[in-house]
């Protein structure tokens, strides 16, 4: 059996925070919301809480539980067929606690729902409704299942008042079998994202995120890219795949920095709003800087 390959240099494990960050994090303690920044343990929380230059502090929550349908090669999130129901109160809780919580940008995200009739979108755009109601100034970003690729699923989300409709086909076309869970393809996921720019008002962002070192080659991100493009979405991100546990897939390569970088600005010159691109990058990185960046340009 394969040793494991050494992390290099590059893999810095955390990034400290500056004095937003101190607040957000008090304020956190209060309002017992759980955010996927800590309980995945983010090297980026320092960074992401802070807000950056624009000040535009950015956290992940995840709503519908913490038990997923599905079972990707990568992911650490519990496993069943028959999760619990969702909370019909969470929709108003999470709403009322982000609103009150004093960050400038949400990712909300959601494990998959293939047990409910409407794949859980039904929740997901509630909770959006609720909290745009109670903070209209709140930058929302959904980061959604693909829904089996069911239109009015889609349509509901997109439609809910959220700034960015994010779906993430997680590696290159070529690799999708190996590492997402059966149910999900790169299709279904294309098509989306296509949906959601459909049916979201003009001047709604689409976005999608792809995991590097999973044993793609670069002429595979390159054409993966292209895809994406031509399929309207705006914004891109890719990260360094890291393994939650030895029951999860192998890091195939370790991709240096500077082919970080170089995606980076091909992505730019493919016309994606923005890129973010680095090893330590998760799909939410400092989205909301991002955000309000490529919005003034
Ligand atoms: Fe949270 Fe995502 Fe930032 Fe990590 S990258 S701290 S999960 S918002
Ligand atoms: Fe994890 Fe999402 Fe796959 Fe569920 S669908 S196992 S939450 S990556």
């Amino acid at each position: 059996r394969k040793k494991p390959l050494p992390k290099p240099k590059w893999m810095k494990e955390t990034i400290p925070g500056g004095a937003k960050y101190a607040a957000i994090k008090a304020k956190l303690r209060e309002l017992k919301l759980h955010t996927v920044c800590e309980e995945a343990r983010c090297p980026n929380l320092g960074e992401c809480w802070s807000g950056g230059e624009t000040g535009t502090a950015t956290a992940t929550i995840m709503i519908l539980g913490d038990t997923c349908t599905r079972g990707c090669r990568f992911c650490n999130v519990k496993t069943s067929r028959t999760p619990p129901p969702p909370d019909p109160d969470e929709p108003s809780n999470v709403a009322q606690a982000i609103a009150s919580w004093g960050l400038e940008y949400i990712v909300i995200t959601s494990v998959d729902r293939d047990d409910l009739p409407d794949q859980g979108s039904g929740h997901f755009a509630e909770t959006v409704q609720r909290l745009k109601t109670l903070k209209p100034d709140m930058l929302i970003e959904a980061l959604v299942p693909d829904f089996r690729g069911d239109r009015s699923c889609v349509e509901k989300v997109a439609t809910s008042g959220l700034h960015v409709f994010a779906h993430n086909i997680e590696t290159v076309e070529e690799l999708q079998r190996d590492v997402r869970d059966h149910r999900a393809n790169f299709k279904q996921s294309i098509d989306v994202l296509k949906m959601a720019k459909e049916y979201a008002p003009p001047g709604t962002l689409t976005k999608t995120s792809v995991m590097l070192g999973c044993g793609e080659t670069p002429d595979q991100v390159i054409s993966t890219m292209e895809k994406v493009r031509a399929a309207g979405v705006d914004v891109i991100t890719f990260g360094q795949y890291m393994r939650p546990s030895k029951r999860h897939m192998p890091v195939s390569e370790y991709v240096t920095p500077e082919a970080f970088e170089n995606y980076r600005a091909l992505g730019v010159e493919m016309g994606f709003r923005y890129v973010a691109s680095g090893p330590m990058v998760r799909s939410s990185y400092k989205a909301g800087e991002f955000y309000i960046k490529a919005m003034i340009e």
